[in-house]
Parts: structure tokens; sequence; C-alpha cells
């Protein structure tokens, strides 16, 4: 059994490793133009409950498929460019870009994601 690691739905320890997966989410973007980038995610498999969950690396958030970069270049841009002029840039629903750049709602996201079920 993996230490440390403990299971995204029922918190159960008994997680195994299940492999990793090339993984792609969005950066800060270059020229104008939204920016991927490739990382490998870790993924697990839960022998208590069955599911299966991939682990991303620091520097990563997971809720929003975007690097931390991205997030504060976002929340810098706020008021100095249109939300959707961000959105356009970036690759992301205009929606998205309101969310990160408000800070209860981006919380509120962040936990949502992690919060166990069981
Ligand atoms: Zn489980």
């Amino acid at each position: 059994m993996a230490q440390g690691v403990v299971c995204e739905f029922c918190s159960s320890e008994k997680v195994v490793k299940n492999g990793r997966l090339k993984r792609f989410v969005r950066d800060i973007p270059r020229g104008g133009r939204p920016t991927l980038v490739e990382f490998v995610a870790q993924n697990w498999l839960c022998r208590a409950c069955g599911k299966s969950w991939a682990e991303y690396p620091p520097g990563v958030e997971k809720w929003v498929q975007a690097t931390d970069a991205l997030i504060e270049y976002i929340i810098a841009y706020k008021g100095k460019k249109m939300q959707a002029e961000i959105a356009t840039e970036c690759g992301l629903k205009l929606n998205t870009v309101k969310i990160i750049q408000n800070p209860d709602l981006r919380e509120k996201r962040r936990r949502a994601k992690k919060r166990s079920k069981g």
C-alpha cells in the first residue's frame, strides 16, 4: 500500500498505484494565444471502493485544469483587462475567468473538488 495517500472518494488507505497518465493543462498564454503544458499524473486505484483518480503534481490546479502560474496571471489582470479578452487568450470559458477572479468562488470551487465523499 502506498504511504500517505488516501482515497479521494472514501478516504481509505487501501490505495495502489495504477499507472501514469500524460495530461495537458492550460498555462500562461504566449504571444496572446492559449498555451498547454504536458505533465505526468500518477493514477491511483482504491481497493476499498474501486474508484480511480489522477494525482496532479504541485503547481497544477486540478479543479480548473490550469497551472498556478496561469491562475496568478488571471488574478493579476483583474480590472486591467476585459474578462472576455483574458478568456480568449487563455483558452478558458468566460465563466471560469470570473470564478478565478472572485476569491470566494475560487475557494469554493477548490474545496468542492477536494471534498471526500464518504
Ligand atoms: Zn475509495
